[in-house]
Protein backbone atom coordinates (compact mmCIF):
# COMPACT_ATOMS: atom_id res chain seq x y z
CA UNK A 1 0.00 0.00 0.00
CA UNK A 2 1.27 3.44 -0.73
CA UNK A 3 -0.51 4.73 2.46
CA UNK A 4 3.03 4.46 4.26
CA UNK A 5 4.93 6.30 2.60
CA UNK A 6 2.85 9.40 1.89
CA UNK A 7 2.46 9.40 5.88
CA UNK A 8 6.38 9.33 6.32
CA UNK A 9 6.87 12.12 4.47
CA UNK A 10 4.65 13.91 6.75
CA UNK A 11 5.49 14.63 10.40
CA UNK A 12 2.68 16.55 12.91
CA UNK A 13 4.36 19.21 14.14
CA UNK A 14 2.98 19.68 17.05
CA UNK A 15 3.90 16.16 17.80
CA UNK A 16 7.26 17.18 16.75
CA UNK A 17 7.57 20.26 19.36
CA UNK A 18 6.54 17.89 22.44
CA UNK A 19 9.06 15.03 21.42
CA UNK A 20 11.75 17.60 21.44
CA UNK A 21 10.62 19.15 24.37
CA UNK A 22 9.98 15.62 26.17
CA UNK A 23 13.52 15.02 25.71
CA UNK A 24 15.15 18.29 26.74
CA UNK A 25 13.18 17.90 29.74
CA UNK A 26 14.72 14.15 30.62
CA UNK A 27 18.22 15.29 29.68
CA UNK A 28 17.91 18.18 31.83
CA UNK A 29 16.77 15.88 34.51
CA UNK A 30 18.92 13.46 33.88
CA UNK A 31 22.04 15.66 34.19
CA UNK A 32 21.10 17.05 37.31
CA UNK A 33 20.22 13.76 39.10
CA UNK A 34 24.00 12.80 37.93
CA UNK A 35 25.04 15.72 39.65
CA UNK A 36 23.47 15.22 42.70
CA UNK A 37 24.80 11.74 43.12
CA UNK A 38 28.53 12.60 41.97
CA UNK A 39 28.22 15.50 44.52
CA UNK A 40 26.43 13.59 47.37
CA UNK A 41 24.48 17.01 47.99
CA UNK A 42 21.89 16.25 50.28
CA UNK A 43 19.99 19.68 50.71
CA UNK A 44 16.87 19.91 50.43
CA UNK A 45 17.05 22.66 47.83
CA UNK A 46 18.54 20.03 45.95
CA UNK A 47 15.64 17.68 46.27
CA UNK A 48 13.05 20.21 45.14
CA UNK A 49 15.07 21.45 42.27
CA UNK A 50 15.25 17.40 40.82
CA UNK A 51 11.53 17.04 41.79
CA UNK A 52 11.00 20.00 39.96
CA UNK A 53 12.33 18.83 37.43
CA UNK A 54 11.11 15.47 36.86
CA UNK A 55 7.60 17.44 36.90
CA UNK A 56 8.32 19.58 34.03
CA UNK A 57 9.45 16.27 32.77
CA UNK A 58 6.14 14.31 33.13
CA UNK A 59 4.25 17.04 32.23
CA UNK A 60 5.54 17.38 28.81
CA UNK A 61 5.52 13.51 28.50
CA UNK A 62 1.55 13.53 29.28
CA UNK A 63 1.05 16.37 27.14
CA UNK A 64 3.08 14.35 24.15
CA UNK A 65 1.09 10.94 25.12
CA UNK A 66 -2.45 13.22 25.30
CA UNK A 67 -1.82 14.93 21.69
CA UNK A 68 -0.98 11.33 19.95
CA UNK A 69 -4.16 10.34 21.60
CA UNK A 70 -6.05 13.03 20.35
CA UNK A 71 -4.56 13.66 17.21
CA UNK A 72 -6.34 11.69 14.29
CA UNK A 73 -2.76 12.26 12.24
CA UNK A 74 -0.54 11.18 15.09
CA UNK A 75 -2.73 7.99 15.53
CA UNK A 76 -2.42 7.17 11.75
CA UNK A 77 1.37 7.30 11.77
CA UNK A 78 1.70 4.72 14.96
CA UNK A 79 -0.42 2.28 13.45
CA UNK A 80 1.68 2.73 10.21
CA UNK A 81 4.71 2.33 12.43
CA UNK A 82 3.70 -0.67 13.49
CA UNK A 83 3.38 0.79 17.61
CA UNK A 84 0.06 -0.66 17.62
CA UNK A 85 0.81 -3.75 16.27
CA UNK A 86 -2.38 -5.64 16.37
CA UNK A 87 -4.10 -3.62 14.22
CA UNK A 88 -4.39 -4.57 10.56
CA UNK A 89 -3.98 -2.26 7.56
CA UNK A 90 -7.40 -2.53 6.49
CA UNK A 91 -9.26 -0.53 9.25
CA UNK A 92 -6.31 2.43 9.85
CA UNK A 93 -8.53 4.56 8.37
CA UNK A 94 -11.72 3.88 9.95
CA UNK A 95 -10.22 3.95 13.32
CA UNK A 96 -8.49 7.07 12.09
CA UNK A 97 -11.66 8.88 11.36
CA UNK A 98 -10.49 9.03 7.85
CA UNK A 99 -13.66 8.13 6.24
ZN1 LIG B 1 -0.28 15.18 15.93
Amino acid sequence: MSNQQYVKTGICEKYQTLLEECERSLAIWNEHRAEFAQSRVAGKDAGDELLRLQVKYARAYTMLQNHSHHCSFCQLVARLEGRESESSSDDVFDSAGYR
